[in-house]
């Protein structure tokens, strides 16, 4: 038997390194120490939303969405979610993007929005939280995408959640992020490149065509309905690593209808409680894929999500050769997952 086994990945065309041979079990992996997490944190700034920059929209538990007019509002509602502008953006709102060249080099301004969706208790984690809370939130996403798709200048919406400090969460309460940006980021370029050069080559959709697959084959799901399914990835770049995919072919997260939010909630929770409870609340990032919104055409496209739990640190061989050494079989870390 081979020592490691290369394994390509059809979209970015890299090889990951499965080296499963030293049998280490999967409960191994598991955080060793608990994470503390303080009752309630009198120095954090998402507990005291009233006194944070004015919310652009607010949820309550009854399901309505509202948009207030200062933040004193939000303490008299019952509210799940509330979505403010980051104090520390990285992008802001501008007339222009000021395009201009110094030399061979070209830059812009940038413009854009970086918003906060802060969760309502400091305790509570999105695998806490019921399949209709878990609804709730995506129903936020969405609107706050639809808000902000038909904004000037603006051509790529990432949404994204860092939880644990090891995956470089700054503020400890519960809260996802939203940027807004004029450019198309190098992660979903490939992945939109990728896509595309296999439709061209192929006729279909590589997504489609590995979901398809992994569906008839069974070793690498952890969990399906009957719109959405999580699996790990054939060629997974860290141990249990998960994606989420909507079954039928869909390339635009924001059309999603509010069955299929249910739906998508229903697999979410399962992802994000599995990986809680079988790895002790591990450290980790996930972020949607999604077309861009610059009104190109797309349809090639399989819209998802991945989640890339911090089971590792990245050390020499890592970072000079951007490949993670896998000592779990992505097979064996969704069968862990799915028992
Ligand atoms: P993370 O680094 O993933 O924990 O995300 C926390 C985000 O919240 C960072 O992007 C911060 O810039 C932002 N942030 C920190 N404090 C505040 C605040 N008081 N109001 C709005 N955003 C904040
Ligand atoms: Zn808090
Ligand atoms: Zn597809």
């Amino acid at each position: 038997m081979a020592i490691s086994e290369l394994r390509f990945d059809l979209v970015s065309k890299d090889w990951v390194v499965i080296a499963a041979g030293r049998g280490r079990r999967p409960d191994t992996f598991a955080r060793k120490e608990i994470p503390v997490v303080e009752s309630i944190a009198v120095d954090c700034p998402f507990c005291q939303i009233q006194t944070q920059e004015t919310a652009v929209l607010v949820k309550t538990k009854q399901g309505h969405i509202t948009k207030i007019k200062n933040n004193q509002e939000i303490t008299k509602l019952d509210w799940s979610f509330v979505v403010i502008p980051n104090k520390y953006p990285a992008f802001g709102q501008a007339q222009d993007l000021n395009e201009r060249a110094i030399g061979p080099y070209q830059i812009m301004d940038g413009v854009g929005f970086h918003e906060v969706v802060v969760y309502r208790d400091h305790q509570r984690q999105l695998a806490d939280f019921s399949i209709e809370e878990v609804a709730g939130f995506i129903d936020v996403l969405q609107q706050r995408y639809l808000a902000l798709m038909d904004k000037e200048f603006i051509n790529y919406i990432s949404i994204f959640h860092n939880q644990g400090k090891e995956a470089g969460a700054s503020v400890s309460h519960p809260h996802s992020q939203i940027i807004a940006i004029p450019v198309i980021d190098p992660d979903l370029r490939r992945s939109l490149e990728g896509s595309q050069r296999y439709f061209n080559l192929n006729h279909q959709c590589v997504h489609c065509t590995m979901m398809k697959w992994d569906l008839e084959n069974g070793e690498r799901i952890i969990f399906e309905n009957d719109q959405f399914v999580v699996l790990v990835p054939f060629a997974s770049r860290v141990s249990f690593e998960m994606r989420i995919y909507p079954k039928e072919h869909k390339s635009y997260f924001e059309r999603i209808t509010d069955q299929e939010i249910r739906s998508l909630a229903e697999v979410l929770k399962q992802a994000l409680s599995r990986l809680a409870k079988k790895l002790n609340n591990p450290a980790y990032n996930f972020f949607i894929h999604t077309a861009p919104c610059d009104s190109k055409d797309y349809d090639h496209y399989h819209w998802h999500i991945e989640i890339l739990p911090k089971t590792s640190t990245w050390a020499g061989f890592e970072l000079g050769t951007g490949i993670e050494i896998l000592t779990i079989a992505p097979e064996q870390s969704a069968g862990f997952l799915r028992a």
